[in-house]
């Protein structure tokens, strides 16, 4: 008889804002986790899981592929993902297991501090730097206002000091980046926090088994953290 070890995948941001907080919840559920550093790959001990270790732009696509099956990702980045792929024609399916206490921002525009502003309006016509294209283009159909949307992946914060855009659109949480930056905020255009996701074609009978008696540990860690 051949024995068959489909380990459960979850995917995890390997360096980031959300590495600390998805790992210490999954320790707090359990699993024992063998890190090290630079590991794509880490073996949970005492449980049929792997954690696959990657920057977070890649789990909403490595869950929605079904190459990963679970994920913890913001939902700024899954939203954003989704919107893209529906444009692309890919499939964008999974499942929300959870919504965890963790990784709260907001997705803003921000213009610089001197600017007069009054509405959404004040932007037509101008030029708004972000790393969310989407979730941007969105916004500003809903709110009937032509933009020029320039697609930066780093220190979009800078982009209208450095005579790049007018206006960003860009994640907050105190507002301190902004501030040093001689921005304010003026439109929050998308709340966030943490999200599990699950791919949505699971079937194997050993995975969905551990999925279930996962989901109340999470849920019992949250619940003491509140
Ligand atoms: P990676 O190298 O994995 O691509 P990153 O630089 O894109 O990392 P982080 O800055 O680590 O991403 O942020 C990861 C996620 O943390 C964000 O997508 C968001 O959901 C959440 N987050 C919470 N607060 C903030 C904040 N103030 N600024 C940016 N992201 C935040
Ligand atoms: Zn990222």
């Amino acid at each position: 008889m051949t024995v068959t070890t489909n380990r459960l995948r979850i995917a995890i941001q390997k360096s980031g804002r959300l590495s600390q907080d998805s790992q210490a919840l999954l320790t707090s559920c359990g699993l024992k986790i063998n890190l090290r550093e630079q590991r794509l790959i880490a073996h949970v001990e005492n449980m049929d899981i792997d954690l696959l270790r990657v920057r977070d732009d890649d789990i909403p696509g490595l869950v929605m592929d079904g190459v990963c099956d679970l994920g913890f990702v913001g939902e700024n980045v899954l939203e954003e993902v989704s919107l893209q792929r529906q444009l692309d024609n890919e499939t964008y399916d999974y499942t929300v297991l959870a919504r965890l206490d963790f990784g709260g921002c907001r997705l803003s525009i921000a213009v610089p501090q001197e600017e007069d502003y009054k509405s959404v309006k004040d932007l037509e016509g101008r030029t708004i730097a972000t790393t969310y294209p989407r979730l941007l283009n969105r916004y500003l159909k809903q709110n009937g206002v032509n933009c020029r949307i320039v697609n930066l992946k780093g220190s979009v914060e800078v982009a209208p000091r450095a005579g790049l855009a007018d206006a960003i659109c860009d994640l907050v949480s105190t507002g301190a980046t902004l501030e040093a930056n001689g921005l304010k905020e003026v439109e929050v255009i998308y709340r966030s926090k943490a999200v599990l996701i699950q791919r949505r074609d699971l079937a194997d009978e050993k995975q969905l088994k551990l999925i279930k008696k996962l989901m109340p540990r999470i849920q019992g860690v949250m619940q003491a953290n509140e």
